[in-house]
């Protein structure tokens, strides 16, 4: 009975449901954006706000914060919905910044009304010069003492439609000379004539982040507010506001954002490489996006198990990658069905063997589990298709493979051995001639013989054929983000590898996307979602083992 020991966002839930704090109820929020597809950062927020709920028997809403009509789209809404699910959790309400406008509206006109926000009309530079620097206080614009008369009727206007984009922001007034420059009269509201996906053209003014947020937590009666380190400077102004509107006191607390070697983490950047076609999409195998990671073969509890793994830190870090690959690895090793599929393929012939003879051979499905999972069946015949790495005309002494006077295991078959081979012009091998050993099939192997290695394979005449897609990182450099020039200069010119033509065994025919095979000797695969019957398509998800360190 091990305990492991509490994360610093469990011990502040214990200790507030210990002080009766909102009356021992636990509820979170994971509010994306929707201007973009969701990357393996925020599966790291939904493990931990879903995840938090689940152990304290509380909630977690989904809001969406879509508070900016210009980058937002329903597809993003939906695509969201969908991953969020896949990785197996339930929201209890999904909700709509946009839904608060008229709410937030409320909060800003009481807040003009005691005198703490005003209209301002100056230039983005001119109010940039106002707030100061770091070092030295700001001063006031020339509209800071505009009258609580005058600030409702502008901004109403604002609201109406009056005031081009740009032309006055409606700012909270607080403390220009304050050490936290986020408290240097923020902006609270930005005129923006543009079409919303949800509210169409009611608004022509949209809050900021800082004044949407917060609020918005309050007015769900958000218990604890999760978000990343990059928004503790922002907690001073999400608790003044909560205060001077009045409204539930919702509490902000910071974790350290999942940061990926050999990734670039941003919907910015993601969306650049989509849209300049660097990846076929969002889903792209090689995106670090949730369903890129799906098509690429991952199963949500690698993903969640990953989460798990990294645990939750209050300092900035880098996660190595290749702890996700050994995630998905370590899981795919326990559900994968083996099968067996050959790359680079060259012809064995069993000189021995009849002509018109083929017989069925059975293969468990996974040797990881009692029972196999159950079997399928595999045709052998005469003429197989073997790799061709696992044949060397001049085998050195430890090759347990093929090569002349050598024996190998086939695969819950027989027992061959080489006798000779044929060369084409060019002096590739294309030929692989063998004699088998007829009382040493798996199962019932009756020959005493004993050799070193096994070796996959598929009946010629039964194979099926397959294009395999083979992945590598998406990035050279380990922080792509530190090139000098633009993050793309270090995208991995070999990143996918396509294999036009694999031979594979008839029963990977029934195989559907997202269902794990182990490719055995080869790798892990799963069938892509754009794969049709007359073009089956193969994505390795990850090796068997970590090969990028050598
Ligand atoms: P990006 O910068 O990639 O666009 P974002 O923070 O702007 O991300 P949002 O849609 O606003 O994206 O994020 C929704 C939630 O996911 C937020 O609470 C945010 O803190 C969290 N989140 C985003 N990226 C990460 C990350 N890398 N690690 C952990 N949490 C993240
Ligand atoms: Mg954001
Ligand atoms: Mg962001």
């Amino acid at each position: 009975n091990e305990e492991k020991s509490l994360n610093f966002l469990e011990e502040i839930i214990e200790e507030d449901i210990k002080n009766g704090k909102n009356d021992g109820r636990v509820l979170t929020r994971f509010p994306p954006e929707p201007n973009g597809y969701l990357h393996i950062g925020h599966a790291k927020s939904i493990c931990l706000n879903f995840g938090l709920a689940q152990k304290y028997n509380g909630k977690t809403n989904l809001r969406f914060d879509d508070t900016n009509p210009v980058t937002e789209d329903i597809e993003y809404v939906e695509s969201i919905k969908n991953d969020i699910k896949w990785l197996g959790f339930q929201w209890a309400e999904e909700l709509y910044t946009s839904d608060y406008f008229d709410t937030l509206y409320g909060y800003a006109v009481s807040l003009i009304e005691k005198g703490l926000a005003y209209v301002d009309d100056s230039t983005p530079e001119e109010i940039a010069a106002s707030k100061g620097t770091p070092t030295e206080p700001g001063k006031p614009t020339p509209y800071r003492d505009r009258t609580v008369e005058e600030n409702l009727r502008l901004f109403a206007e604002m609201k109406d439609g009056k005031y081009p984009d740009g032309s006055k922001v409606l700012r909270a007034k607080i403390d220009l000379a304050n050490p936290n420059m986020h408290m240097r009269d923020p902006l609270l509201y930005r005129i923006k004539h543009a079409h919303h996906h949800r509210t169409g053209d009611a608004w022509c003014i949209y809050p900021m982040y800082d004044f949407a947020h917060g609020q918005s937590d309050s007015i769900e009666r958000i218990t604890h507010s999760v978000c990343t380190l990059e928004f503790i400077p922002h907690r001073a102004l999400y608790d003044w506001l909560i205060e001077h509107i009045g409204i539930f006191p919702s509490k902000q607390y910071e974790f350290a954002r999942l940061n990926m070697t050999y990734t670039v983490m941003s919907k910015r950047r993601l969306l650049q490489l989509v849209n300049e076609k660097h990846v076929e999409g969002w889903d792209d195998p090689r995106m670090p996006t949730i369903s890129g990671l799906r098509r690429r073969g991952y199963t949500p509890a690698s993903i969640r198990n990953f989460c798990e793994r990294i645990g939750v830190a209050k300092r900035e870090n880098v996660i190595d990658v290749s702890l996700l690959e050994f995630c998905i690895r370590e899981d795919l090793n326990k559900t994968a069905w083996r099968r067996m599929a050959v790359l680079d393929p060259v012809k064995l012939i069993i000189t021995n063997y009849p002509e018109e003879k083929e017989e069925l051979l059975h293969g468990e499905n996974n040797p990881e589990v009692e029972g196999g999972e159950g079997e399928r069946v595999i045709p052998f015949s005469r003429e197989l298709w073997i790799e061709r790495e696992d044949f060397m005309e001049n085998a050195p002494k430890k090759f347990f493979r093929l090569g002349p006077g050598l024996s190998v295991r086939l695969k819950h078959a027989y027992i061959v051995t080489c006798d000779s081979f044929v060369k084409d012009g060019d002096g590739n091998v294309t030929e692989i001639h063998c004699s088998y050993i007829p009382n040493s099939k798996s199962g019932e192997d009756t020959s005493g013989l004993k050799v070193k290695g096994t070796i996959h394979w598929v009946s010629v005449p039964h194979a099926k054929t397959a294009e395999v897609r083979l992945y590598d990182r998406l990035f050279k450099a380990e922080n792509p983000l530190a090139t000098t020039g633009d993050f793309k200069e270090s995208i991995n010119p070999d990143s996918l590898e396509i294999l036009e033509k694999v031979y594979i065994e008839p029963d990977l025919l029934n195989a559907v996307p997202g269902k794990g095979y182990q490719f055995i000797r080869k790798g892990y695969f799963t069938l892509d979602t754009r794969s049709t019957p007359d073009r089956l398509v193969f994505n390795r998800t990850v090796g068997l083992r970590d090969t990028w360190a050598k």
